[in-house]
């Protein structure tokens, strides 16, 4: 008789296993197809050697021969993730695993078996760069040193070649091991794919990201967990590839807020991470230019080791940050007068400037000026959006679009009109202010935009970026999507026109995630040597003596942090202090606090409730979306351990405390929007 993990919903009883017995005897970690009610899904052996229950249980029905277990190493990362975020072992060992495998007949895994080996044969080659010093000594130390690293290396200083090389060095000591490189979004991967695959060929890097079909999922799959595959190259989903030769993983822009699952199990791809390579020996690169305060925190008490790279390769230098004081421009100024110079004297010597602003559409919101109407959701707590392109007003959060009304649909006044901009206004308003002006030679001013809507099409991302880096724009405008990791060459200048809004925010993430973002898009400009001495990074602002804007203004980001480490201790917030979120979702907002509620009276009897502090029910930030009411309720304490604890021996009382009404429950463990 054997345990076997089957996938079971989030909040089962079962803990996610279930017995089965079996004819011949099978190993830990094996693949096999089981019952379940009526249907016959896939499993993995969790313990070949358990005792026998009492209840009769059901034959295995079938294994998936020839396919080495899962390793110890994975099973306990599973195991790890599971207890820590409160979710059942069987959802999350499923979710790793590609569906596919399911139907997978024996004759078609002996064909995928024989391929996947046959494949493995690479042809590394390519041309390496002599290593800047900083490059050298970061390499040094990471070769002889194991544990989780810390690269804090400015945007450009040359990380991708540590990786790169970190990697190389690594496969050179030891013939059969394997890496694992994270970045934190899809758009990314090509990029770095590109890189790794010139380095290393072909056959050896593998994808895995939510945008591949099913048949490729398990071909990655596959190859990684038959070792064939010597780098895997993914997002947060990655971190649970089968790597039986695990020995480095990468984390880039480890600071990125997508390495959070955001729905279902909440992990941390970041800090599993870091886990599992702690329990399989694997060394780990943690890479950031804005570090998040957790790994900062955890470098300056020397849990991790910091690698720094201060300067950025070759000549390139770092933009000048310019704050541009809002009050003291022409009222109702978008782009105000000197950012507009700027951004023209690039036109004229043919260079590219990069304009951002964190909202898409055409304007925010629609109101009508005779009544009180406003664009709101019927079916969401939110505003809906105007987009002019196809003069839809769309909901952001449910989706829900209508044609842009021709009159006030509450008092019929035909004079509606909109409030604030997004970046369709932005690039519309440039075209305006730049009608007159050409380029070099006499050509008209070419003015993108790049955003979730302009690259919602297959291949249009792709497209627009190579029209940048081809140089057919002189001006990109778009949200922070065009910020990240392109290693854009001619932008001189990049301007940010709303920053204020996380300045006084009531999340107290918000700056960290402020000053990232305008790091970040900092590191856009300039990274040509030839144009650094000239390059540029505006911020438009209302509050130019805010001491954030200071910080950035020297690049410096360890004063950033140790200010913003200061406020946080003070607060007893992370990283100096941990939280869970216990969230629920009902049609009313009355049952989904009731809910919270009778769960945190049920907390006072557990023996770690002492140990922590319960909040009251409040309603989400964005209380309703597509018609269902959200609400949330806080815990913290200055324990993680006793957090820990306490989230356990909750489960059964949240379980009990379901009501009539009720939608959904979670528990987000170290939730980054609260
Ligand atoms: P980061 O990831 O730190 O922002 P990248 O790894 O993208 O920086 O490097 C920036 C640019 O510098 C890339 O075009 C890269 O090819 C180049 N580069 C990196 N290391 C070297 C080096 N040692 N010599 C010359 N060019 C380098
Ligand atoms: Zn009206
Ligand atoms: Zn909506």
């Amino acid at each position: 008789m054997v345990s076997v993990v089957v996938p079971t919903p989030a909040h089962s009883s079962l803990g996610g296993t279930l017995s089965y017995v079996s004819e011949s005897p099978l190993a830990s970690g094996q693949l096999v197809r089981v019952p379940l009610g009526r249907r016959e899904v896939l499993g993995v052996v969790w313990d070949a050697a358990e005792a026998p229950a009492d209840i009769q249980p059901k034959p295995i029905a079938g294994v998936l021969d020839g396919l080495p277990p899962l390793a110890p190493g994975w099973r306990q990362l599973v195991g790890f993730a599971a207890g820590y975020y409160q979710r059942s072992l069987g959802e999350i060992a499923l979710a790793a695993l590609p569906p596919q495998l399911r139907a997978l007949d024996a004759t078609q895994l002996a064909r995928r078996l024989k391929r996947a080996p046959a494949d493995g044969a690479s042809a590394p080659c390519a041309q390496r760069p002599a290593l800047t010093v900083e490059q050298q000594a970061a390499l040094a130390t990471l070769e002889d040193s194991a544990g989780t690293h810390l690269l804090f290396g400015v945007t450009g200083s040359g990380k991708t070649e540590v990786y790169l090389q970190a990697v190389e060095r690594l496969f050179a000591r030891e013939p059969q091991a394997q890496a694992l490189v994270m970045v934190p979004e899809i758009n990314l991967t090509p990029q770095l794919a590109a890189r790794f695959t010139e380095r290393f060929g072909e056959a050896a890097v593998v994808a895995m990201n939510s945008g591949m079909t099913n048949p490729q999922r398990l071909k990655s799959w596959m190859a990684a967990h038959m070792g064939s595959a010597r780098i895997v190259l993914g997002t947060r989903m990655a971190v649970f590839a089968s790597m039986p030769q695990l020995r480095l993983i990468v984390v880039d822009e480890e600071h990125d807020p997508s390495y959070k699952q955001q729905e279902g199990a909440r992990y941390s791809a970041r800090d599993l991470a870091v886990w599992r390579g702690r329990n399989e020996g694997a060394a780990v690169v943690l890479g950031s230019a804005t570090p998040s305060l957790e790994s900062w925190q955890a470098a300056d008490r020397g849990r991790y080791r910091r690698l720094d790279m201060p300067s950025r390769v070759g000549q390139g230098a770092l933009p000048q940050v310019r704050l541009v004081d809002m009050n003291l421009q022409p009222k109702r100024a978008v782009l105000s007068p000197p950012l507009l110079e700027a951004i023209q004297q690039r036109l004229s010597r043919g260079e590219q400037s990069l304009v951002f602003l964190n909202r898409r559409g055409y304007a925010p919101v629609l109101a009508c000026s005779a009544c009180d109407w406003k664009s709101e959701c019927p079916h969401c707590s939110a505003y809906r959006v105007f987009h002019k392109n196809d003069r839809s007003l769309r909901c952001h959060h449910c989706g829900w679009s209508e044609r842009v009304p021709r009159a006030c649909p509450e008092c019929g006044n035909v004079d509606i009109a909109t409030v604030g901009r997004g970046t369709e206004r932005i690039e519309e308003h440039l075209a305006e202010l730049l009608a007159g002006v050409t380029r070099p030679g006499g050509a008209p001013v070419r003015i993108a935009r790049m955003d979730a809507d302009s690259t919602r099409a297959k291949g249009s991302l792709e497209r627009q970026l190579a029209d940048m880096h081809a140089g057919e724009v002189d001006v990109l405008v778009g949200t922070q999507m065009v910020t990240k990791g392109h290693d854009f060459r001619r932008i001189t200048l990049v301007a940010a026109l709303n920053a204020d809004a996380a300045l006084f925010s009531s999340d107290f993430r918000a700056p960290e995630r402020l000053f990232a973002l305008l790091m970040q898009a900092a590191g856009r400009a300039g990274r040509d040597a030839a144009q650094a001495g000239h390059s540029e990074m505006w911020v438009q602002t209302w509050h130019p003596q805010h001491p954030l804007f200071g910080a950035l203004r020297r690049h410096d980001y360890p004063a950033f942090a140790a200010q913003q480490l200061k406020e946080r201790e003070q607060a007893g917030m992370p990283p100096c202090g941990f939280q869970a979120l216990l969230r629920a979702e009902a049609r009313t907002q009355e049952v989904a606090q009731a809910f919270l509620s009778a769960a945190a009276e049920g907390a006072q009897q557990l023996p770690d409730a002492g140990q922590v502090t319960i909040y009251s029910a409040v309603p989400a930030g964005i209380q309703r979306v597509a018609n269902v009411e959200r609400a949330q309720l806080l815990v913290e304490s200055g324990s993680r351990l006793a957090l820990q604890r306490f989230l356990a021996s909750w489960q059964p009382i949240l379980q009990a405390a379901r009501s009539k009404g009720l939608i959904r429950w979670a528990v987000d463990v170290d939730p980054l929007v609260i």
